[in-house]
């Protein structure tokens, strides 16, 4: 067998089952080819995703212009590793961090990668800066969170198929209620060794939980007071997907043109990843002003693959489409649309409980119990109809498509979810 041999979706599955490790459940759909809004199964089916792989493809599948960038480099210089100085990193690191309004960035590739340089940052800087007695500090994360997979990362999640077995766990988390303004305050009143809040703007795994208005603001405020740093996760919320460049942008000064006065939320170390290479590339950066990023010195981190220069042309490519496409301004419109039509329909339709989201991340709750198996067979159901979704936390669905997206298409999609929702109606 040739890799060039056009394979059946039952073949292509079968080799994920017979030589792959199972660490995923995927709807079965063998997918071969993507552009824009779309992408097609093997035997040339075409679907509308509405995952767009957990928000990385936010520019649209295979976007021209972040290809040209990945070949072209490629075909140039692909990896020095940090051994050396390449001539293209620098221009990134100069071009993101103007972007986004901070002083420096550290690149990494993948987000449970920044996440993990962020905390370490965070350490760092609570010993070395805030003062905190060495192996002391301890950050404060959220319920329900999603921040990646790693061993560290885990110890303070609370899915249990994440952790079981899996131990043991690292220390120096307090764990508390996400959207819980005076659990945090009480935390951070009581306890002296808090180095960071590390927080997700809206909760996407956990089934796009967005919190109350203000809570960001006002936790932000409260870390401030205490000296303590507030971290935004922003791998799956950043780069134009909520209406915004950031979601904790509110109205802020960025590069996004829609975006005018104060920024509602500076966070103080900013963690992206995801659509920051378009889907093209494994990219994630941590920003922070030179106060919080210079505790970092040579030796303290590093990954022989982070700012190489394949990924720094593609991130600034990335970017550029968000920018010159104005796709957080078609993320906020689309997204309005969206919950609109979908809550009218909700109303006078008993299997979606409810709909929420910002911009264009949101997610539908199904009227039923969290361990049925509904959402999984409106997935299918979709699927079948042309549109491609994915269950989160068992009777959630999730509705992220890339933000290329036009009206008229959006349109269609919502047709296709409410004929499909309603041929479930008993
Ligand atoms: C996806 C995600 C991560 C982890 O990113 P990986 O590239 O899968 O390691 C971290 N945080 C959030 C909020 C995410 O959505």
């Amino acid at each position: 067998m040739t890799v060039l041999e056009q394979l059946t979706s039952q073949e292509a599955i079968d080799l994920e089952n017979n030589y792959g490790a199972h660490n995923y459940h995927p709807l079965p759909v063998v997918l071969s080819r993507g552009e824009g809004v779309y992408v097609w199964d093997v035997n040339g089916t075409q679907y509308f995703d509405f995952l767009s792989a957990y928000s990385a493809v936010n520019q649209g599948h295979c976007h021209p212009k972040i290809v040209n960038a990945l070949v072209h480099q490629a075909q140039t210089l692909a990896l020095t590793s940090r051994a050396f100085y390449n001539d293209m990193l620098g221009k990134y690191e100069k071009f993101a961090t103007e972007f986004f309004k901070f002083e420096k960035l550290l690149p990494m590739n993948t987000g449970a990668e920044a996440v993990e340089t962020a905390l370490k940052i965070a350490r760092k800087w609570a010993y070395e800066v805030k003062g905190i007695d060495e192996n002391e500090a301890e950050i404060i994360v959220c319920k329900n969170n999603f921040h990646g997979r790693t061993t560290t990362i885990i110890s303070f999640s609370n899915d249990e198929n994440a952790r079981k077995n899996f131990g043991p766990f690292t220390k120096g988390f307090i764990k508390i209620e996400y959207d819980n303004i005076q659990v945090l305050k009480e935390v951070l009143e009581s306890n002296k060794n808090i180095a960071a809040f590390l927080v997700e703007p809206i909760q996407g795994e956990a089934g796009v939980y967005v919190p109350s208005e203000g809570y960001l603001a006002t936790a932000k405020r409260l870390c401030e007071n205490h000296n303590v740093l507030f971290i935004a996760d922003e791998v799956q919320t950043g780069i134009a997907r909520t209406g915004r460049l950031l979601a904790t942008c509110g109205n802020c000064n960025c590069a996004d043109k829609n975006c005018s006065g104060t920024p509602e939320v500076k966070p103080d170390i900013l963690i992206l990843g995801k659509a920051l290479s378009g889907g093209a590339y494994p990219v994630s950066a941590v920003l922070a002003n030179n106060e919080i990023m210079n505790v970092i010195k040579p030796g303290n981190h590093g990954s022989t693959f982070g700012g190489n220069p394949i990924a720094a042309a593609v991130a600034i490519a990335a970017l550029e489409v968000v920018r010159d496409e104005h796709l957080a301004e078609n993320a906020d419109k689309l997204g309005k649309i969206f919950r609109a039509e979908l809550s009218e329909f909700a109303r006078e339709n008993e299997l979606i409980k409810l709909v929420r989201g910002k911009g264009l991340l949101n997610a539908i709750v199904i009227n039923d119990t969290e361990d049925s198996d509904t959402a999984w067979n409106i997935c299918l159901k979709l699927r079948d109809n042309g549109l491609l979704a994915k269950p989160t936390h068992g009777n959630i669905i999730r509705f992220a498509p890339p933000l290329v997206m036009t009206e008229n298409q959006l349109y269609e999609c919502i047709e296709i979810i409410k004929k499909t929702i309603t041929s479930f109606q008993k």
